[in-house]
C-alpha cells in the first residue's frame, strides 16, 4: 500500500509488488478511513540501540558508553497501530520507549555512513516496549525486550523525509512523557547504519530503533501510549494485561 495526500483526502493505493525500489501500482485503491492500518513491514529482525541520547543514558544511571550499544528484538514482537500491547504477568513494570525506526530498502554490509542514504527505504516509528525489571534482573536484555506485541511500529513508512532535526513526542492518556530532537542523539543514523552493517548484513525491510530520550516510564491496563515523530505521524497502541 502507497498512501498519497492528508487528513480525509488521504488515499491508499494498492502496490503490485514489493515495496523497494520504485513501486508499481495495480490501480485499486481505497480512502484511508476505509483502510485498517496493518504494521508496515516484517522485519527479518530489528536492531535497535541502547542509550543513544545521552538524558536516557543517565537516567538509567549510567553514562552513554564510546560506541553504539546494539541488541535484537524477534520479529514475532512486531504489531500495528491500535493493536494492544500485552503486559505479560511476569513483569511488574512494561515501560514504554518511543522512537524514531529506519527501514533498510536493500540488502547491504560494510556502509560507510556517508552512503547510509542510499540503503534506507524509509522511516517509521518504533515503541521498544521493555519489561525494565526483567531487563534490571536479567542483565542482559532479550527477556526484557522481546514479549509478543513489543514493537508496535508504523503507522506507515516515510519515504521523502529529513531525520536529522525532528521532534518525537511520547504520550501516555494525553499527557506528555517524552520530548526531544532526534538532533540530540548521540550516533546519528550514518554511524548508526556504519556500526551495524559492520557486523551483520542487513535485509530489505529490516529495521533499526534508533534510542529512546529521557522520560521513559510504566505503562499499566487500560491506558493508550503514542508516540509522534513530526513528519511522519503518530503510532498510537493500547495497553492490556495478559488474560
Ligand atoms: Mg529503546
Amino acid at each position: 500500500m502507497s498512501v498519497e495526500g492528508e487528513g480525509d483526502d488521504a488515499v491508499a493505493k494498492e502496490i503490485a509488488e514489493h515495496p523497494f525500489g520504485t513501486p508499481t501500482f495495480t490501480g485499486r485503491s481505497w480512502k484511508m478511513a476505509d483502510v485498517r492500518v496493518l504494521a508496515p513491514i516484517l522485519a527479518s529482525k530489528v536492531i535497535c540501540i541502547g542509550k543513544n541520547y545521552a538524558a536516557h543514558a543517565a537516567e538509567m544511571g549510567g553514562e552513554a558508553p564510546a560506541d553504539p550499544v546494539i541488541f535484537i528484538k524477534p520479529n514475532t514482537s512486531i504489531i500495528g497501530p491500535e493493536v494492544p500491547i500485552v503486559r505479560p504477568p511476569s513483569s511488574e513494570r512494561v515501560d514504554y520507549e518511543g522512537e524514531l525506526a529506519v527501514v533498510i530498502g536493500r540488502p547491504c554490509k560494510d556502509v560507510k555512513a556517508a552512503q547510509a542514504k542510499d540503503v534506507i527505504l524509509g522511516y517509521t516509528i518504533a515503541n521498544d516496549v521493555t519489561a525494565r525489571d526483567q531487563q534490571k534482573i536479567d542483565g542482559q536484555w532479550t527477556r526484557g525486550k522481546s514479549y509478543d506485541t513489543f514493537c508496535p511500529l508504523g503507522p506507515w513508512i516515510e519515504t521523502s523525509f529529513d531525520p536529522s532535526d525532528v521532534e518525537l513526542v511520547t504520550e501516555l492518556d494525553g499527557e506528555v512523557k517524552q520530548r526531544t530532537r532526534t538532533s540530540l542523539m548521540l550516533h546519528d543514523i550514518g554511524e548508526i547504519v556504519e556500526w551495524i552493517t559492520r557486523i551483520m548484513t542487513l535485509l530489505p525491510g529490516d529495521v533499526i530503533l534508533t534510542g529512546t530520550p529521557e522520560g521513559v516510564g510504566p505503562m499499566v491496563a487500560g491506558q493508550r501510549v503514542s508516540v509522534t515523530v513530526n513528519g511522519i505521524g503518530t503510532l498510537s497502541n493500547p495497553v492490556v494485561d495478559k488474560a
